[in-house]
């Protein structure tokens, strides 16, 4: 179980009880309330969303580096390769997913190592 997965079930338990509290008052017709509730419940419904998502992404990850150390070649990149890619769409992060990518960091990663030393 990773941490995104504990997080996400805490989120859909909170999104469970802020919709049950914004039903409840919008049967007394508290309607501020009603929309302060119902929007924590959009807000918790979509962090659970956003970490499910990440945790899938996880466990892709961890089978693809699994699959990578074991020698399986050719290994097709995840969608997208990495989360830095995700982000910036101009690097890539070390555990990238996409090999030509990932040889490329390691090659920048001896010449910063190199000029630094
Ligand atoms: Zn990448």
């Amino acid at each position: 179980m990773t941490s995104h997965l504990r997080i996400g079930r805490a989120c859909t338990v909170a999104a469970l009880l802020l919709g049950a509290g914004t039903l409840r008052l919008t049967l007394d017709a508290d309607w501020l309330p009603a929309a302060a509730l119902a929007y924590g419940t959009l807000v918790v419904t979509l962090g659970a969303r956003l970490e499910y998502g990440s945790h899938r992404r996880a466990l892709e990850q961890a089978e693809w580096a699994r699959r990578h150390a074991l020698g399986e070649e050719p290994l097709a990149p995840l969608d997208p390769c990495c989360p830095l890619w995700r982000m910036s769409r101009t690097v890539h992060a070390p555990d990238c997913t996409d090999v030509r990518f990932r040889a490329i960091t390691a090659q920048l990663d001896d010449i910063d190592t190199r000029d630094s030393a």
